[in-house]
């Protein structure tokens, strides 16, 4: 470092002053930089020069994350009850963090005070997914995954929200690598998006994991068209009715089965998702079709609560801006594409949610940066790669 021309030149050192010991840069970064929210600020800044030169329509996004291998070994998880913290490990930062948004989710549930908890320093909402089978615990924030047909892992995932037309990172956020809380991300960032830099987006595109009925009704809500594939949860056997041979009647609410009978709710919503319509045993007893239809005694249908929202996104399926909008989407993965193949990053240096916050922000920003010099300066010529080499 201490030969390091843009170190002294960051850190406003002249050629002769002495280069503070290594740890001064950490303590700096995990407090006062981190406090201070500092690469949230410059990305912002970076976003907004690209807003001002003309390379942010506003108009599509699209959304999509990547898998990134936390700092953790994938051969020493530990499932939760097997886990006791000793006092030299809950003093590590990323176990400290980890516990502090234990201890202010479990305050969220139970409806009391939940100022000071997790990560960022925010309050976290009490989830509705399931709890984590296996645990790091070295980086007990990363999520044991598998997820893009790689290696099982901890991980961690990044997640973009680019604006289509140049593919300018407008949000970035890190989240535990699990789809439930990728495509909870989609909120905060289009949320933030729209409060920090007055970005909102005719429509966003998303792949099938973002096509649940949650997310479309909260779009809908917002007047932001879903070019997203709709998650559908159970495909049925070949020969077997499918989900569309059954009708739904509005009016009465409920569904009339292919024989003309009629499945029935009793209005209880299960996993806070769903609600079950069941046909009368007596009705399929008795029916001729009930090879086709199902093997219980009765059949059931689960309707997502939001399924009026999951109609209107299949409605939307196969139109013109619909397709255009996929290949579109295309460009959020070449971004994971050139960060990986290109920048190298394929694994975490840092530790915990807010390491992860760090190291995605910087990534985001090197991004940005890159894409606006090539649009408004135009690629490297030969001279100035030698020059910069
Ligand atoms: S098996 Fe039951 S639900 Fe299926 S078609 Fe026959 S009556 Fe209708």
């Amino acid at each position: 470092m201490a030969l390091h021309l843009a170190y002294r030149w960051f850190c406003k050192l002249d050629l002769n002053d002495k280069v503070p010991h290594h740890s001064t840069f950490s303590v700096n970064r995990l407090g006062r930089f981190r406090e201070s929210e500092i690469l949230r600020h410059i990305f912002e800044r970076v976003v907004a020069t690209c807003m001002a030169a003309g390379l942010v329509k506003g108009e599509g996004f699209a959304v999509d994350a990547s898998v990134m291998e936390a700092n953790a070994s994938r051969y020493h998880g530990k499932a939760p009850d097997e886990l006791d913290w000793s006092d030299a490990q809950r003093q590590k930062l990323a176990v400290a963090e980890y516990l502090a948004g234990l201890e202010a989710e479990a305050q969220v549930q139970e409806g009391g005070d939940s100022r000071g908890s997790g990560s960022d320093g925010k309050p976290t909402a009490a989830p509705d997914r399931k709890s984590p089978k296996v645990i790091s615990p070295s980086d007990p924030s990363s999520a044991w995954t598998a997820k893009a047909n790689k290696r099982v892992q901890f991980g961690y995932g990044l997640n973009y929200l680019i604006d289509v037309e140049h593919a300018i990172i407008v949000d970035v956020e890190a989240t535990p690598a699990r789809t439930y809380d990728e495509v909870a991300s989609t909120k905060t960032m289009i949320e933030r998006t729209e409060q920090r830099l007055d970005l909102k987006p005719d429509w966003l595109a998303g792949d099938t994991a973002y096509g649940t009925g949650k997310l479309l009704a909260w779009l809908l809500g917002k007047n932001i068209t879903p070019h997203i594939p709709v998650w559908e949860r159970y495909s049925p056997p070949d020969g077997m009715f499918s989900r569309g041979d059954f009708t739904y009647d509005a009016e009465r609410d409920l569904y009339v089965c292919p024989n003309g009978r009629p499945l029935r709710t009793s209005g209880t919503v299960h996993d806070s998702r769903v609600r079950n319509y069941l046909s009368q045993p007596g009705d399929c007893r008795a029916c001729t079709l009930k090879q086709r239809c199902t093997r219980a005694p009765f059949k059931k249908i689960a309707r997502d609560i939001n399924e009026d929202a999951r109609n209107h996104a299949r409605s939307l399926k196969g139109t013109p801006e619909f397709e255009r909008s996929s290949n579109a989407r295309k460009k959020v993965e070449m971004r994971f594409a050139h960060l990986k193949v290109q920048h190298g990053f394929e694994r975490m240096r840092l530790r915990g949610l807010t390491g992860a916050r760090d190291e995605f922000h910087l990534a985001a920003i090197v991004q940005n940066l890159k894409t606006m010099a090539l649009r408004l300066l135009g690629p490297p010529t030969k001279g100035t790669c030698a020059a910069i080499a």
